[in-house]
């Protein structure tokens, strides 16, 4: 009963932008953008995570 282990992706650079963002509250991977706004030249995203519904920001600096 080995683990199913997960194929790596060869490429070794970073996605351009995190493709889930880990929910403070129940650290479920899935967080979808909810929406997005721009603030001060920051962006800010606010995802609503689809295990427990909370919602939280992050934010980016745009270069
Ligand atoms: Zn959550």
């Amino acid at each position: 009963m080995a683990p199913r282990q997960k194929k790596a992706p060869a490429t070794k650079s970073p996605p351009p932008q995190p493709a889930g963002v880990a929910c403070p509250q129940c650290g479920s991977g899935y967080a979808p953008v909810y929406y997005t706004r721009q603030q001060m030249g920051k962006t800010v995203r606010v995802r609503e995570c689809q295990h427990c519904g909370r919602r939280f920001s992050t934010v980016e600096r745009v270069a």
